[in-house]
């Protein structure tokens, strides 16, 4: 029997996932218009191999991959190109980014795909490179390239491939659904992981509040004859972190500033072993997603698998929306979602949820307060950190105190928003003080660049004055030591020679 550990902090938010009906997989409408984004992944975006009027199957690549911290996209069913341009993008920005628009046909072409059957006996670089090329990123909300996650390399060996089935954040159900729904999918997908990994055991945690997947995964497991541990642990908020979790399950911490393969895990979201899965044995590449569509402002809350590039507002129209004044609309949970600022924006790989609460039941919070320094905020912090120091030195931008105080650790959770009486907004606080350190490090980065480069054109023009001055220098002793030999004086040959050349073109008188 394995040991749960408990982690530091945590709270217990109303978790209200029964609204959409955890396990009943229902299947969204193809739109008319699928807009996709370039970047639905961390890292650098895919470039469009498409082009406005261009046909296309589902399936077919139309974006392709740049480099290996990038992964292609593909159409999610047959339509044409109409569009290769900026539009908005569900992000916290409000940002637009590159999207390619297709408009669908209705008539749902797929392209042939050929799997690989026999996985067991291929080299674990060809599966990584079929995944890649399948255009998977974590499905669990950071949107990690899978094939960088499965590369961890030579000097790290793993011993524990860990299926993270968490999924501890009010509201959503998009991973208990995929969980109940694709349990022999996802034992099948694991499995191919760990060959990949070369891991010696596969562990899947689940919080003990979803008894139907753990059921249905647990018979999966037996069906597969699989020698798979199903942990089961207390319902806590966020236990879910990668970090936490493997604190969790194992009593292990991951060193600050690594990652987990530093201590022998990798940790993926269920959804991406599904998709692992497909991307394998059926080849297919990832298209769809499944999405919690949640809240009280929809008259038909439930979970869909739709086509990446639908449009939020068909989703909400499909689940009913019932829109107060000044709806708002979450992308993820009430954790640590974002407004959505343009309802045309698409759903993409990183979208589990959808949520859109009525104002009685998520009330704006209130402006917020002075710091009563209660300390509330670092008894809830899953990551042991000091939230108060942090909001303090966010707000002077110190940033030497807030690397000291590990602001990197944080995970982002809101847990400490959560409980703070003042009701100070500090999860936004610490992402404006990364962004701002990511700044000035690629600024620092821009201008060593910079420097070395200068640098080296002043050492490239010394090296050249210095050989022309050698050259000179040989050339001037040559001659001198010809002189020596004929008796003769160069220079005075020189000056007598330049002496005779004037004469000759002086006009007679
Ligand atoms: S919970 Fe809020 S008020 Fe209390 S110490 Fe933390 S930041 Fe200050
Ligand atoms: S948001 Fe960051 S500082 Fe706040 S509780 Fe979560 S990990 Fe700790």
């Amino acid at each position: 029997m394995r040991t749960i550990h408990d982690i530091h902090g945590g709270i217990h938010p109303p978790e209200r996932k029964a609204l959409s009906r955890p396990g009943d997989l229902q299947k969204a409408p193809i739109p008319p218009v699928l807009v996709l984004p370039v970047r639905q992944h961390l890292g650098v975006p895919a470039l469009p191999v498409v082009a406005v009027g261009d046909t296309v199957m589902g399936g077919q690549v139309l974006a392709e991959a740049q480099g290996v911290m990038s992964v292609p996209v593909h159409a999610p069913t047959s339509g044409t190109v109409v569009a290769v341009e900026s539009r908005p993008i569900a992000h916290a920005s409000g940002l637009t980014d590159h999207c390619i628009v297709i408009q669908t046909d209705g008539e749902n072409r797929w392209l042939d795909f050929e799997g690989i059957a026999r996985w067991q006996d291929m080299d674990p670089a060809v599966l990584v490179e079929r995944i890649r090329e399948a255009g998977l990123a974590g499905l669990g909300g950071a949107g990690f390239p899978t094939a960088v996650k499965l590369s961890p390399g030579p000097a790290r060996s793993i011993e524990t491939l860990l299926i993270n089935g968490t999924e501890c954040e009010p509201y959503i159900t998009a991973d208990d659904t995929l969980m109940q729904c694709r349990a022999d999918e996802l034992v099948e997908g694991a499995h191919i992981l760990a060959h990949i990994l070369s891991a010696d055991s596969i562990l899947i945690g689940i919080e003990d509040n979803k008894p139907d997947a753990i059921a249905r995964v647990q018979a999966a497991i037996s069906r597969a004859g699989a020698t798979i541990e199903l942990a089961t642990f207390p319902t806590k908020y966020p236990s879910g972190g990668e970090k936490q979790i493997i604190e969790i399950l194992t009593g292990q911490q991951v060193p600050s500033g690594g990652i987990p393969a530093d201590i022998g895990i990798v940790c993926v979201n269920p959804g991406t072993a599904v998709a692992t899965q497909q991307a394998i044995i059926d080849g297919k590449p990832l298209t769809h997603r499944i999405v919690t569509l949640t809240g009280e402002a929809l008259a038909a809350p439930q979970n869909v698998s739709a086509c990446l590039g639908t449009p939020i507002t068909q989703l909400l129209e499909h689940a009913a929306l019932s829109a107060e004044a000044q709806q708002r609309i979450i992308h993820g949970g009430p954790m640590m979602g974002f407004a959505v600022s343009d309802l045309n924006a698409p759903i993409t790989k990183i979208t589990n949820c959808l949520l859109a609460p009525t104002a009685t039941e998520l009330p704006l919070p209130e402006p917020a307060q002075p710091c009563i320094r209660c300390g509330h905020c670092a008894e809830a912090c899953p990551a042991s950190l000091l939230p108060q120091q942090l909001y303090w030195y966010a707000r002077a931008k110190d940033q030497e105190q807030l690397a000291e105080h590990r602001l990197f650790d944080c995970i982002e959770c809101g847990a400490c928003a959560y409980v703070c009486p003042s009701q100070i907004p500090l999860v936004q606080y610490y992402r404006a003080a990364k962004g701002q350190i990511r700044d000035s490090e690629q600024e620092k980065r821009r201008s060593d660049n910079s420097r070395e480069r200068f640098e080296a054109r002043q050492a490239r023009l010394e090296a050249e004055t210095a050989a022309r001055e050698a050259k000179r220098a040989a050339r001037k002793a040559a001659a001198q030591s010809q002189a020596a030999k004929n008796g003769s004086d160069p220079i005075q040959e020189a000056i007598e020679r330049a002496k005779a050349r004037k004469a000759e073109q002086e006009p007679n008188p």
